[in-house]
């Protein structure tokens, strides 16, 4: 498939289509659309925007590439002026007060966002139903849960509703939707593209990625989110990445895979063969492939959601009901906080609030706390080591196909294990990408940090290949 936004770019140049008509179409797309992937329109704000880039070409004046192309935004991310829910009953009358870095270089470029997306309430789920507006439809199968917590983003880019969306990824919040809709996903390198105006959920692996259909699309959107920025000092100048160097043909000699992922019980047989097979057809092109040793499953899950559940407790514990969203008052100020924070908030945010104070607490703090630290550090070690030996490593995106609507809020701690193999690269603050192809819900390219040039580079090459 060509780059979408290409193709568009091409087209409102040509004038075969206007801009204002380009917008108009998706909103109205996604205002019929029964997945429920829409938590507010920002039909007048994109409708403005795209009149201007209409009398623009009107008055034969160049644009840029991405100027007039519709994209979505989670509902965590801000956009000054407009609705930012966190898909929560919280914040459900809350407006942003800024925009997010990531979405003004955006807006600067010229794309113009055209909604606010359905997603897991403050990114706490894997599958979109942790939200006040209805459980996201898979795109495919809309029995199916549409995977999170960037359900919403996903699914608009796969039902074509938007040109590309602006997931946020915690723990694979972007790349696990992507898998279960079978559209790219990526997880920058941790600190490649600014956190300035993503609700925090977990800091520490936080992390703002592009959703589309092609890895074009993937490396233009990234280009141009990316950067330094002195209002979040995890951030680092990145280079560049140019279109000629990500070409299909591969550089990368040596790829590696997780034995004990692909040998683990949870893993469903088919994607575990579907993954066996595209191992051989890697071999096939002469890339030496490596088994590797790693931490087992359960390890990676319960060091992940020990230091998430601790830091969303730290991170939520400003919505008070004083300065952000709905309050319910009552007798005094400590009970107004209480009964507005227990109402409020969802039951899967509140698990994590209480499970995260406890792994915070006097007594339990070194015992699980720094437990949960030191195994992260010897994680990312792990990873190190690995990659002085090798380029590129592949998983699948998830143990098993998505499950049916409902099923996951019955048994919350199955719904964690899902995240398996997508929490490691999180911890790893590694540069991941999700690709449809490779298993029925797709495949993981990870490279070393800060080496996001390789990973689209080997995806090219996997497109042509498997
Ligand atoms: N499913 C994981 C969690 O619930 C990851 C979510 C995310 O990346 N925001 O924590």
């Amino acid at each position: 498939m060509e780059s979408q936004i290409q193709q568009i770019h091409q087209q409102l140049v040509d004038k075969s289509i206007s801009c204002v008509t380009l917008i108009q179409e998706r909103l109205d797309a996604l205002q019929k659309n029964t997945h429920h992937t829409v938590n507010s329109l920002l039909s007048e704000f994109a409708l403005e925007k795209a009149a201007k880039v209409d009398a623009k070409i009107e008055n034969g004046e160049t644009i840029g590439l991405l100027e007039g192309i519709p994209f979505g935004i989670k509902d965590v991310i801000m956009l000054q002026g407009t609705y930012a829910t966190s898909s929560s009953n919280l914040l459900k009358p809350y407006k942003s007060a800024y925009t997010a870095t990531a979405i003004q270089k955006l807006l600067d470029a010229g794309a113009i966002p055209i909604v606010k997306e359905n997603c897991d309430s403050f990114g706490h789920g894997s599958s979109s139903e942790n939200t006040v507006f209805g459980a996201v439809k898979n795109a495919i199968n809309p029995e199916l849960v549409a995977g999170g917590s960037s359900g919403g983003s996903a699914v608009n880019v796969a039902k074509d509703y938007t040109v590309f969306s602006i997931g946020g990824d915690t723990g694979g919040s972007v790349r696990q939707p992507a898998g279960y809709n079978r559209v790219y996903g990526l997880k920058p390198t941790y600190g490649r593209v600014s956190r300035y105006g993503i609700m925090a959920y977990a800091s520490s692996t936080d992390c703002v990625g592009p959703i589309a259909k092609t890895v074009e699309d993937i490396r233009i959107i990234l280009n141009t989110m990316s950067g330094q920025d002195t209002k979040d000092q995890t951030t680092y100048q990145s280079q560049h990445i140019e279109k000629e160097r990500i070409q299909s043909t591969s550089n990368a000699k040596t790829v590696g895979y997780f034995k004990n992922f692909i040998e683990s019980e949870a893993i469903d047989p088919q994607i575990k063969d579907e993954f066996l097979e595209t191992i051989e057809k890697i071999k096939a092109k002469g890339i030496t492939v490596k088994e590797l040793d790693f931490f087992d499953s359960d390890i990676l899950v319960s060091t992940y959601y020990t230091l998430a559940m601790a830091e969303t407790a730290s991170n939520l514990s400003r919505l008070d009901g004083t300065n952000y969203g709905d309050r319910i008052e009552d007798k005094n100020l400590k009970e107004s906080y209480a009964i507005t924070r227990s109402e409020k908030f969802s039951e899967e945010t509140k698990r994590r609030i209480v499970g995260g104070n406890q792994v915070l607490s006097q007594g339990f703090s070194d015992e699980i706390y720094l437990k949960g630290l030191a195994l992260r550090d010897a994680i990312s070690e792990n990873f190190e080591k690995d990659f002085e030996n090798l380029d590129i490593i592949i998983s699948p995106v998830t143990p098993n196909i998505p499950p049916k609507i409902g099923d996951s809020l019955k048994d919350p701690l199955a719904m964690y294990l899902s995240d398996a193999y997508t929490v490691g690269f999180s911890l790893g603050q590694l540069p991941t990408l999700a690709v449809p192809q490779g298993t029925q819900t797709g495949l993981q390219i990870t490279a070393a940090k800060n080496n996001d040039e390789l990973v689209l580079k080997f995806a090219n090459f996997l497109k042509d290949t498997i």
